[in-house]
């Protein structure tokens, strides 16, 4: 296997089990003598050693400043049931956190470093494994992968692959970036005659993991969906970036007066109102509209396109406005922006649901954002609760970058 061998000193974030090794950590790379490149390809399994020679473990070359991230600490070589255990283990932590029952079937079950397999990405929808692959190495294991979730996870019978937004963009691959790995059973998605149904906290949602956003399905709000749930009885609820209206359908089961679920996407808003039909059939008191969420909070009370001109709850849970560092002033300003806007939408005494999900803002920046918003509308506003991303997306406490998802509750009079 080629070896990677870092410069003095490089090994210590290593040994505080941080998984990544950057480029200038690299003093030399030995190849084995076989081997049929001149340098390691991407993708490739390579041992990293410390400058005195002492084996720090093994994991995917990569080209750019990350250049390997570690799949296992202290060995030459992966073990042979490698991606079965490791798979297996990430099944037992939601098994054990009770998040894999009958009322709840939708969950995620590898979150790359958080589960110790950098650039991994496994959502589960009831019989279905969406697989993301975010590295050259994850698309070469992607047949060992989707072999191991269907021996660790005994409800899954097909593995899609679903990669085509993630890989680099440039990597030549062998082997197609979308597609099923295992199909056992055909689905809604491909077969309109059969009846797909995802099950999260006993609603249930239709998950286009072909045609759909990232895997499919935004798994990673389910606690705060609840949590709005609790707060919506009795309230004209506004579900702003609803995607498939996962926030829409708990509010509407929490009693809400009325819900308006907004997206851009008409392709989403056609899914919201199959998942509200499915569990909430002919009820009144939701509508959704296509629409930009500028133009809808600007506009909305000289263009009647909702009858409520304001609302007792909104949430706000935009796509990361940043998606690199370099984006991260231009998101404040567009976080700033559009939570001053909903703020000022809010009647007295309502409440604000406002994420973030991008990695580059860190929680005091985005509160900082919310912040200025609030002042700028000039409102008494409170935090109730701070929220972020659920159990089944845990963070590797060596790999605090594993943190995405924040969100602020709060109270504005
Ligand atoms: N809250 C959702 C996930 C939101 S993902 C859930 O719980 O599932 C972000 C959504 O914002 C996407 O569906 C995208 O189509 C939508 N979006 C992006 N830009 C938008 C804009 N300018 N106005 C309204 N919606 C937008």
């Amino acid at each position: 296997m080629t070896q990677v061998i870092l410069r003095p000193h490089k090994e210590e974030s290593l040994l505080r089990f941080h998984p990544w090794v950057f480029s200038g950590a690299i003093a030399r790379i030995a190849l084995d003598p076989d081997y049929p490149y001149d340098a390691p390809r991407e993708g490739d399994l390579v041992q990293v050693r410390s400058s005195r020679g002492d084996i720090l473990g093994v994991g995917h070359w990569q080209v750019g400043s990350i250049a390997v991230r570690i799949l296992m600490f202290g060995v030459e070589a992966l073990p042979a049931d490698f991606w079965t255990a490791t798979i297996a283990a990430a099944y037992r932590v939601r098994e054990s956190l009770g998040l894999i029952r009958p009322d709840n079937d939708t969950y995620r079950l590898v979150h790359g470093e958080g589960d110790f397999l950098p650039g991994l990405i496994v959502d589960v929808y009831a019989d279905t494994a969406v697989v993301q692959a975010h590295s050259v190495g994850m698309h070469y294991a992607r047949h060992d992968v989707a072999q191991a979730i269907v021996s660790a996870v005994p409800a899954v019978r097909n593995v899609y692959y679903k990669s085509d937004d993630t890989l680099p963009f440039k990597a030549q691959l062998d082997g197609d970036r979308v597609g099923y790995l295992i199909h056992n059973q055909q689905s809604t998605i491909d077969n309109p005659q059969s009846d797909f149904w995802s099950t999260e906290n006993g609603l249930q949602f239709r998950i286009d993991w072909l045609r759909g956003q990232k895997t499919g399905f935004f798994v990673d709000q389910r606690e705060n969906r609840a949590l709005v749930e609790r707060y919506a009885r009795g309230k004209d609820v506004l579900n702003m970036f609803c995607y498939t209206g996962g926030f829409s359908l708990y509010a509407l089961r929490g009693g809400a007066r009325t819900v308006d679920s907004v997206d851009v996407s008409q392709k989403a808003i056609d899914l919201v109102n199959v998942n509200v039909a499915r569990n909430f059939p002919d009820d009144p008191r939701h509508h959704a509209y296509a629409a930009d969420a500028f133009d809808f909070l600007n506009e909305k009370i000289t263009n009647h396109k909702s009858e409520i001109t304001n609302y007792d709850l909104i949430i706000l849970d935009p796509p990361a406005f940043a998606k690199h560092r370099d984006a991260v002033r231009n998101a404040l300003r567009g976080y700033q922006r559009i939570n001053a806007k909903a703020i000022r939408q809010i009647r007295p005494g309502g409440i604000l649901f406002t994420f973030s999900c991008s990695q580059a803002v860190d929680k005091e920046a985005f509160r900082l954002a919310v912040f200025s918003a609030a002042a700028s509308v000039g409102r008494r506003v409170r935090i109730l609760h701070q929220l972020h991303q659920p159990q089944d997306h845990p963070i590797n406490i060596y790999h605090p970058e594993g943190e995405y998802l924040k969100g602020l509750v709060l109270y504005v009079e």
